[in-house]
């Protein structure tokens, strides 16, 4: 069994991965390393959005209907591998992840209207699920949406609304069934709320890793009718199918494989107290091939999952293995390079005698929010239990 990919498909890497090396301009790195700037959203970021749109890379495995290439699942994955390698913050759950629900869900007005849009760099949608009362147990959510003629009135509050500061839409979680009458999960609806929508505001939520997340309000939000995706009352069945993508796409290697690489570079032109370049010592090889063998491992079952998606047969415990697994190698794996590049390896960008530009700093801070987004780990050993190993569901 061949589990690389074709000739095809590595001459296509490699031609989007020169391609990145144009987009990734100075002026455009230095935009990102701005305070605040890290999740993109400044000029040269979206112009840099547009730019991959119109030149065909973020739709490459996207039908042609819709603006895309016309290539597969796999091709797809090879973009979102790439362009996380290259350092720019792709907001890759508005294409990856809610771009298919839209695809799958959606009414063909809006799915026509905005699908050729997320193609082309040119919208992002952040994802409104979590309240402050519920997190993990998102069928708690409170915020309502009441029927009025063609619209839905939206009241309620999110919390950790990541990217809606810069978002155009928000893929919005309420309740619109009577609970009284619906157990909870089958009240939920989900429904696409513009950030330009009079009574929507946000307050941000600073984060450890230099990010930024917000906390949404809903004030007697109006949205058409047509913003439904899917059914009334039957939210549900969108959010499981979104988390399952979700979950591949944000485990997928590309930035650590690009750390890994930079942190070989230096162990080969450094050397320690002895005088022994670095890369000679059995520590650093030690920690190197380990680094290795965990991220190979990884990309191994992230690109099972793309071809999974390929066959139409992505699967619930595969997604949360990967999740599980890829959160735990991403920690052990910045923990043993940052062991590599010795004490500097913490300072911060911009200070003085900062390796790798303060990025294994920075991402290392950044890396728990893997462990909870997407839901978390503990969630996932349940759902691996139940649907990989045959278990009883877990009590809730
Ligand atoms: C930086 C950041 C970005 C985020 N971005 C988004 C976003 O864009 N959109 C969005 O909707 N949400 C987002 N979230 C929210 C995230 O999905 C939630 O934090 C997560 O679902 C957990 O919910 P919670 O924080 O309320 O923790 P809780 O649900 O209160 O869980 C606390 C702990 O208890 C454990 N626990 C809870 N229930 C069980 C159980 N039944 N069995 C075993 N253990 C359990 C959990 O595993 C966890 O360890 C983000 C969070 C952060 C911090």
């Amino acid at each position: 069994m061949d589990v690389d990919f074709s000739p095809e498909q590595r001459a296509l890497r490699d031609e989007f991965r020169a391609y990145m090396r144009g987009i990734m301009t100075p002026d455009l790195r230095e935009e990102l390393a701005q305070p605040l700037a890290t999740e993109g959203g400044g000029p040269l970021w979206r112009q840099a959005m547009r730019q991959m749109g119109s030149d065909g890379w973020i739709g490459l495995g996207w039908p042609r209907e819709w603006g895309g290439r016309g290539y597969g699942p796999i091709e797809q994955y090879i973009f979102i591998e790439e362009v996380t390698r290259a350092g720019l913050p792709f907001p890759y759950l508005t294409t990856e992840s809610i771009g298919p629900a839209i695809a799958e869900f959606a009414s063909p007005a809006i799915r026509d209207a905005l699908l050729p849009k997320i193609l082309a760099g040119e919208l992002v949608v952040a994802i409104g699920y979590s309240e402050p009362h519920a997190g993990t147990d998102m069928a708690a959510l409170r915020t309502r949406a009441e029927r009025d003629g063609d619209h839905y009135v939206i009241n309620g509050q999110k919390v950790y609304t990541s990217l809606a500061h810069i978002a155009d839409y928000v893929f919005l979680a309420v309740r619109t069934g009577d609970p009284e009458t619906l157990p909870r999960h089958k009240g939920l609806s989900i429904l696409l709320v513009p950030t330009s929508a009079e009574g929507f505001s946000f307050t941000p939520i600073y984060t450890v890793g230099d990010g930024e997340t917000n906390a949404t309000y809903y004030d007697n939000v109006r949205v058409p009718v047509e913003n439904l995706i899917g059914e009334e009352n039957r939210g549900w069945q969108v959010v499981t199918g979104q988390l399952n993508r979700e979950r591949l796409t944000l485990m997928n290697p590309g930035t650590a494989n690009l750390l890994y690489q930079q942190t070989v570079e230096h162990a080969r032109n450094t050397r320690d107290g002895s005088g022994a370049l670095l890369i000679e010592t059995p520590r650093v090889q030690r920690l190197l091939a380990s680094v290795y063998s965990q991220l190979r491992v990884l990309q191994l079952a992230c690109r099972k999952q793309a071809w999974a998606i390929a066959q139409g047969t992505l699967d619930v415990a595969d997604a949360s293995a990967i999740k599980v697994y890829g959160y735990e190698a991403f920690l052990d794996c910045y923990r043993q390079m940052l062991e590599v590049l010795g004490p500097d390896g913490v300072l911060k960008r911009g200070s003085p005698g900062a390796l790798l530009q303060g990025q294994l700093e920075l991402i290392y801070r950044s890396v728990p929010v893997y462990g909870f987004a997407g839901g978390t780990n503990e969630i996932q050993r349940d759902l691996i239990a139940q649907f990989g190993l045959g278990l009883p569901r877990a009590k809730r």
